[in-house]
């Protein structure tokens, strides 16, 4: 069978459908499920994949999500980047008692993700619907800002 990719906007646009109806899905795999219905409504042949979604998910502002994650055996580089969503991970530093500080791990600017220095393994994830943030509070359908 033959697949088209659907842009971000259209996936966008799927998940935010999605989410206004069912309010909260609590895996990735479940919400995957529910988007790519959504997606096929206006192309059959459309698909998402799970790293794609998930990235577009985490970083959507009409989404909360909640990471759920375990505690890897050692330190591990994480050279900088979120293992959720790709994007730049910030240290978090604590002060020191001498006037310096130590690095006591590291969170994303994009996504709920951190993690100390063993790293934090996402294992699950929760979502929720959350409003967004509009300009004016009418009940007008909602238009693409595009
Ligand atoms: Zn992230």
């Amino acid at each position: 069978m033959a697949y088209s990719i659907p842009s971000d906007q259209e996936v966008e646009d799927a998940l935010r459908y999605v989410m206004r109806r069912v309010k909260g899905v609590n895996s990735l795999r479940k919400l995957r499920k529910l988007v790519i219905k959504e997606l096929k409504n206006s192309d059959p042949q459309y698909t998402v994949g799970m790293d794609r979604l998930r990235k577009i998910a985490v970083t959507a502002p009409f989404i909360q999500t909640e990471i759920y994650a375990v505690q890897g055996k050692k330190k591990k580089d994480l050279k900088g980047k979120c293992p959720v969503c790709g994007n730049r991970l910030e240290k978090t530093r604590n002060e020191t008692l001498f006037g310096g500080s130590v690095t006591l791990g590291y969170k994303c600017k994009e996504c709920p993700y951190w993690t100390t220095l063993k790293r934090r393994i996402p294992i699950r994830y929760n979502f929720e619907h959350k409003a967004e943030e509009k300009k004016d509070e009418d009940s007008e359908p909602e238009r693409d800002n595009d």
